[in-house]
């Protein structure tokens, strides 16, 4: 809405200290303008009216002052961060039940005019219709029809030849078929919208739930094979540019075939698991670690050169020793081999694993339990 093009002009910094740069705490103090707006009109209308003397000065004074006083109040509080202590931070109920109060005291004290007043209640409960709930609307309806009818019965009270009876009735039967009839649209609008927060609540599961898909391994909880692809160029494009290497090391379990086989794709599982685990509490938390596929890992050591990188994989080599992978098989022994290397800098990022792979595979060949530098 208050939105200049350019931030550094006058204006922008102008609406930046009324408003704050917080866009929620914008959107609160522009909604309030609006009505502040409104506000300046009518309190305008007032004072036309008490010039031409269709409304004594010393009651006008008092009502405007009350106006004036409550926007100001009202400012403060939002402009301050003060409301936001309260469970509505857009103090929307006190501002509606502080211009009923305006609207319904302007009656009290208009000449014969006073029933356009009863179009400004229609107005400002209809502002309550985008942020109040069913129960506040209706509690703010019945507060309007409540104290205009204590105000017209007063004024009958008092000045009967002015205010005769069946003119008060009409105005408050007025009143009476418009003011509800807000109230519940307005209620209806509130069902509507905390529908929509609850579909917009499942969309936001949904998608963090397919981010999740999309970029973990199910079993370990470990990133995926397609994140780990993604991060590595990411890594690759960031050397290239820093001149700082990076390393890859391919991790392989050593014959858990045969745990497989032995005691059967359950216990499997729990070794993933639980290496998955393992390997996460001990590595470096700029390295990162990708399920890359059965009981092949991969793991991407930013920060480093060789010797740093060969350093991390022995102590994985010994947390591994060190722990039982599978709670259930307290003596299985699980070990792994690993190929290392260290990015060249222009090399592709295939040539990168392929040279891993190698030299896992000479891991395995020189009897496994054991890392092998490309
Ligand atoms: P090596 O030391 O040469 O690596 O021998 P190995 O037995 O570890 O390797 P091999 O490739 O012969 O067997 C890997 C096994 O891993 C075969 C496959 O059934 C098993 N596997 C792959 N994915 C999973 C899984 O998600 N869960 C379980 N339990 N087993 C898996
Ligand atoms: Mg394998
Ligand atoms: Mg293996």
């Amino acid at each position: 809405m208050f939105e200049p093009a350019d931030p550094n002009s006058t204006l922008s910094t102008l609406c930046r200290g009324l408003m704050t740069a917080d866009p929620k705490q914008r959107l609160r103090i522009q909604r309030f303008m609006v009505a502040a707006i409104n506000y300046v009109i009518f309190g305008g209308l007032l004072v036309f009216m008490a010039a031409q003397g269709r409304v004594p000065w010393d009651a006008a004074i008092p009502l405007l002052s009350f106006m004036v006083a409550s926007e100001v109040g009202i400012y403060v509080l939002l402009r301050t961060g003060v409301a936001q202590r309260y469970a509505d931070p857009s103090l929307t109920l006190p501002q509606i039940l502080l211009a009923l109060v305006a609207v319904v005291w302007s009656y009290a004290i208009l000449d014969e005019s006073r029933g356009a007043a009863l179009i400004l209640l229609a107005l400002i409960l209809t502002f309550g219709m985008f942020n109040l709930s069913g129960r506040a609307t209706r509690g703010a309806t019945v507060f309007a029809l409540g104290s205009l009818g204590a105000v017209m019965l007063t004024l009958h009270h008092r000045h009967p030849a002015q205010h005769p009876f069946s003119q008060e009735l009409i105005h408050f039967l007025f009143a009476c078929t418009s003011l509800p009839t807000i109230s519940l649209l307005s209620a209806q609008l509130g069902m509507l919208r905390k529908r929509l927060e609850s579909r917009k609540q499942e969309l936001m599961q949904a998608l963090e739930r397919i981010q999740m898909l999309a970029t973990r391994d199910e079993l370990t909880g470990l990133y995926n094979r397609r994140h780990m692809m993604e991060a590595l160029r990411v890594q690759r494009a960031l050397a290239e540019r820093t001149g700082q290497p990076f390393c890859v090391a391919l991790i392989d379990l050593d014959h858990f075939k045969q745990i497989n086989d032995t005691h059967g794709h359950g216990v499997g599982d729990e070794v993933l698991r639980r290496f998955a685990e393992v390997s996460l509490r001990c590595i470096r938390e700029s390295d990162l670690l990708a399920r890359w596929g059965g009981e092949e890992f991969l793991l991407m050591l930013p920060a480093g050169q060789l010797p740093q990188a060969r350093h991390s994989l022995d102590r994985l080599h010994d947390a591994v020793r060190m722990e039982s992978l599978a709670p259930s098989l307290p003596h299985l022994g699980v070990r792994f081999s690993a190929g290392l290397a260290q990015q060249v800098p222009g090399e592709p990022l295939e040539a990168t694993i392929d040279r891993a792979d190698q030299a896992l595979y000479e891991a395995k060949r020189a009897g496994r339990n054991q890392t092998v530098v490309a």
